[in-house]
């Protein structure tokens, strides 16, 4: 078995959040202070050190890869493209980065979120399938030994995907009459409302879409507590299934909380994630995510890989896009 004496283990931990956090995404008045947060340390610091006194593999839970946004104006297609390459990537290096501070190493867990979202987003149960063995086969052909894949599919079989969303929400769902009493007090959940309610509308903003901007707007803000209802059932779900796992997240979260909210890419607009947007070549051989339309706007042309749309490359002249330096913890705007 591996073994640290005790204060190399206390500074092994601390090292190991430090990668983490070195990419934390923050909400503006999280209470997060310094490039490092110090108190976010300090909080994760004995679970991880307790793990690495008994020489374990660290595991990290992500919640992300869902699905590919169904809007065309934002994403190449359906399927994973170097959008979320390059963020299985970022993972496999973090990983790497981890081990080298603690040889045993860690491994992150995408736990794919598509299954229990699709219905509401007007996606396909053919197509969260497809999605979710396309990133299985992206996750081995970069050889991301450090990364695995985790989805409602695995927790009931032989359940039909209809069901295993109803069984998922009657096991460990809130009510969605319960969120808008607390989304009505204010607080937290209320910024992840309204951005889940922005985000609906644009993606179902598609040109099939025949009804008034009221309308939909409408729909989206009733759409937003189902989704925010089945997120805290996959959340409570996966918190029994991975108790001793430290928990990742694509969304920001206050100060030294359960989660810490992971910058998945470099990009200008950190509510962009790679399934809702485009790998973008600023033309200096950086990549940032743009919304396909914004970028083709400035324009972007694409590039295919394996006979698949792959990203898009923006001609030099546009080579000013601002791609916030890495390292830095980033704020929401
Ligand atoms: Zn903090």
């Amino acid at each position: 078995m591996f073994e640290l004496a005790p204060l190399d283990t206390e500074l092994a931990a601390i090292e190991v959040i430090r990668e983490v956090l070195v990419h934390q995404r923050r909400l503006r008045g999280s209470g997060c202070t310094g490039r490092i947060c110090l108190r976010c340390i300090r909080h994760h610091r004995n679970a991880i050190a307790e793990a690495m006194t008994r020489g374990r593999t660290l595991e990290f839970l992500l919640p992300a890869f869902p699905t590919k946004s169904p809007n065309p104006a934002k994403v190449l297609g359906p399927l994973p493209d170097l959008a979320e390459e390059l963020a299985l990537r970022f993972l496999e290096s973090l990983c790497e980065r981890m081990a080298e501070v603690y040889p045993p190493g860690a491994r992150i867990l995408i736990c794919s979120d598509g299954r229990v979202f699709n219905d509401l987003l007007g996606v396909s149960d053919e197509s969260v399938t497809r999605y979710a063995h396309e990133i299985t086969r992206m996750i081995d052909r970069i050889g991301a030994t450090h990364l695995g894949q985790f989805t409602l599919d695995e927790v009931y079989p032989g359940a039909d995907h209809a069901e295993l969303r109803a069984r998922l929400t009657a096991s460990h769902g809130p009510h969605p009459d319960e969120l808008r009493a607390e989304v009505r007090q204010g607080g937290d959940l209320v910024h992840t409302y309204r951005g889940i309610t922005r985000f609906m509308v644009e993606d179902l903003s598609t040109p099939e879409y025949a009804g008034s901007r009221a309308a939909l707007q409408r729909q989206c803000r009733e759409l937003a507590y189902k989704v925010i209802a089945r997120s805290r059932a996959w959340d409570e779900l996966l918190a029994e299934l991975f108790p001793d796992s430290v928990r990742l997240s694509i969304h920001p979260h206050p100060c030294s909380t359960r989660k810490i909210g992971l910058l998945l890419a470099d990009t200008p607009d950190v509510w962009l994630t790679p399934w809702h947007s485009t790998a973008v070549d600023t033309g200096d051989g950086r990549f940032t995510l743009m919304k396909r339309a914004e970028a083709e706007a400035a324009g972007a042309q694409l590039v295919t890989a394996r006979g698949r749309p792959s990203h898009l490359v923006l001609p030099r002249v546009h080579a000013t896009v601002p791609v916030l330096a890495t390292g830095a913890a980033h704020h929401e705007r």
